[in-house]
């Protein structure tokens, strides 16, 4: 069957696809226009005329159509209905064939164009989704690409003064140290505000804020201008860091010049905020150093530069350079504070006992008990050592309580088998004395060692005396139990002579610096030459007893029996010793 449109036909078939441009212009939007749209369908309906009329049927013509409309951009869903709808009802009309063969052949033409449409629609759709799909995903890595940026410039850098942080400085150095010849050296000075919370707290945090960048400010140029690498580690902290250093002074020159930077006010809103800051430095070879613990080394100088040996505040100002011994015995200060309530818990402090004598005819007429730290590592450790920082942390209580009972123990044990009683002299530490409850639990111990009172003597240095009217109280009601008060060192502290008169005190313990010199002709010994008969006189006179410490050699012993000094005590007549050999000496 071959279809041959007359020239009838053919204005129908031009006019029916007038029609389904419009159809489709309603439903589809097409970029280029009605007349483009006419083309098409125009050219799409011929196809498909064509197709119906063909000796060989070929139903594909009909999809093919549908994805040249696609292709066209007539592609909504309802133009695939209308143009089917269009079609369906209308073209075998308008070509005047009803034959069930034509008919046939359309429905298979409509039902290819219906797919054909949609398969392209539906590639087209994933050409675009991908297309959108690349778009998006390059857009996403460039954001993550400023994001990952930002991040790494927050994570390496401080975030007020946008200098590098402590991160970026660690790494800087650990980078400097590998990179360094194997004899190079190397510094770093960390700087500090003084008081800065205090300056926080009254300024409030915003304009704190403001001050830590001018601080930045003021060392950047100095950083850039020398070329060392300026970091803010955070807070109040700042660090500055030296390539290629030849000795400490470079680091010194470096502190002292960002130090001076910072000793001028900050103005802020129109206040002149003054402020100082202080540095620790440290300067060492590479070989061997490590980033983390050089960084440690000069933030612990920033302490030592805050603060004088004794840990008291200093004015600031200024820097202080790491010394690796002094740490050392600061760690080992700590190690020791901390282990210290374990050693009392396992009962490693116990006593010696050196003698005290009678110069006149050197009896042993007493014992000094001395606190001994029978450490399970460190060994041997002696009071200088740790009673101080007992002191600090409050374990000097129970310690001295425990100790006070020992003592008293040892000494009921030496009456038992000597049937003598002898003076067990004791130390008191001042942060005992300013302990409530002192006279009782002492009052307490006596009770429970059977010790009698007038047999204890306490020593007491000179600060404990000193302004504190509530001390005294405590020291009235000892000697008010019958306790012996001894002022331990005299001389070494304030040696307030006319004090004296006033102290509930039996005895004067001299310090042994008096002794320096006594037997061998010397500077020191020519001033004590006089000191000494006067101290010994004076003491008389208030009807004190005098014990001289440090005696360690014959010559002193014997000038200070000449100058009546009642007792001895010191390594020529006794060094401290166990309780053990305290018997041997009293039962020989
Ligand atoms: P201190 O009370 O003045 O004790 C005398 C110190 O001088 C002792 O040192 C003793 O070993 C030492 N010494 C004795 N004779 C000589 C001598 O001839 N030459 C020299 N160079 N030194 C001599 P140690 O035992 O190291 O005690 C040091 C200080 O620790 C004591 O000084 C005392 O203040 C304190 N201390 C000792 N035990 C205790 C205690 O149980 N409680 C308290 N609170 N402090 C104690
Ligand atoms: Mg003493
Ligand atoms: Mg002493």
């Amino acid at each position: 069957m071959v279809l041959i449109p007359d020239e009838s036909v053919d204005q129908r078939i031009s006019e029916l696809a007038r029609s389904w441009a419009r159809v489709v212009a309603t439903s589809s939007f097409v970029p280029e226009g009605r007349a483009q749209a006419r083309v098409v369908t125009e050219h799409a309906l011929r196809r498909i005329v064509g197709a119906l009329g063909a000796p060989e049927f070929d139903a594909t013509v009909g999809h093919r159509v549908g994805a040249y409309l696609v292709a066209n951009h007539m592609s909504s869903p309802r133009t695939l209905g209308d143009s089917i709808n269009l079609l369906g009802n209308r073209l075998l009309d308008e070509l005047g064939v009803r034959s069930h063969t034509t008919r046939s052949r359309l429905a298979a033409l409509l039902g290819q164009f219906a797919t054909g449409f949609t398969e392209a629609l539906r590639d087209a759709a994933l050409t675009a989704a991908e297309d959108i799909n690349r778009a998006e995903r390059a857009a996403w890595r460039d954001q993550q690409r400023r994001m990952y940026r930002r991040l790494q410039h927050a994570l390496l850098h401080d975030q007020l003064t946008d200098l590098p942080n402590r991160a970026q400085f660690t790494g800087w150095l650990e980078e400097t140290l590998v990179r360094a010849p194997a004899d190079a050296r190397v510094g770093l000075c960390l700087i500090n505000l003084d008081r800065f919370k205090a300056i926080n707290d009254s300024i409030g945090m915003q304009m704190a804020d403001q001050l830590l960048l001018a601080v930045a400010n003021r060392l950047r140029p100095q950083a850039n201008r020398y070329g060392h690498f300026l970091a803010h580690l955070g807070g109040d902290t700042f660090a500055i860091g030296l390539e290629r250093t030849t000795s400490s002074d470079d680091v010194a020159k470096v502190a002292d010049r960002a130090l001076r930077s910072l000793s001028d006010p900050v103005r802020l809103d129109g206040m002149q905020i003054p402020i100082t800051a202080s540095a620790g430095i440290v300067e060492q070879a590479v070989a061997g150093a490590q980033a983390v613990e050089l960084i440690r080394a000069a933030d612990i100088s920033v302490g030592w530069a805050k603060t004088d040996k004794g840990g008291h505040r200093r004015g600031g100002g200024r820097w202080a350079l790491f010394d690796p011994e002094r740490n050392a015995a600061e760690v080992r200060k700590h190690t020791l504070t901390a282990a210290m309530p374990a050693g009392l818990a396992r009962d490693e402090f116990g006593l010696v006992y050196q003698p005290l004598v009678r110069l006149s005819d050197d009896t042993i007429v007493g014992v000094e008990a001395l606190a001994r730290w029978h450490h399970p590592e460190f060994g041997l450790i002696s009071p200088g050592q740790f009673i101080p920082q007992a002191e600090d942390t409050g374990l000097i209580v129970p310690l001295g309580i425990m100790l006070l009972e020992q003592a008293c123990d040892q000494a009921a044990e030496w009456r038992a088998a000597t049937g003598e009683p002898l003076l067990m002299s004791v130390n008191l530490a001042v942060a005992q004395i300013r302990t409530p409850g002192l006279v009782a639990a002492i009052g307490a111990v006596l009770r429970r060692t059977g010790w009698p009172a007038e047999w204890l003597q306490l020593e007491i240095t000179e600060s404990a005396f000193i302004g504190s009217d509530e001390a005294l109280a405590t020291l009235d009601a000892l000697t008010g139990l019958g306790i012996r008060l001894s002022i331990d060192d005299f001389g070494t502290g304030y040696s307030n002579l006319a004090y004296l008169a006033e102290l509930p005190v039996h005895n004067v313990k001299l310090a042994a610096s008096f002794l320096r010199g006594v037997d061998t002709p010397s500077e020191a010994a020519r001033s004590n030459e006089t000191i000494l008969p006067a101290l010994i006189t004076l003491s008389h006179d208030l009807d004190l007893s005098v014990t001289a410490e440090g005696i360690e050699t014959a010559g002193q012993a014997q000038r200070l029996l000449g100058l009546e000094c009642d007792f001895g005590q010191g390594y020529h007549l006794g060094r401290p010793m166990a309780a053990s050999r305290i018997t041997g000496l009293l039962l020989p």
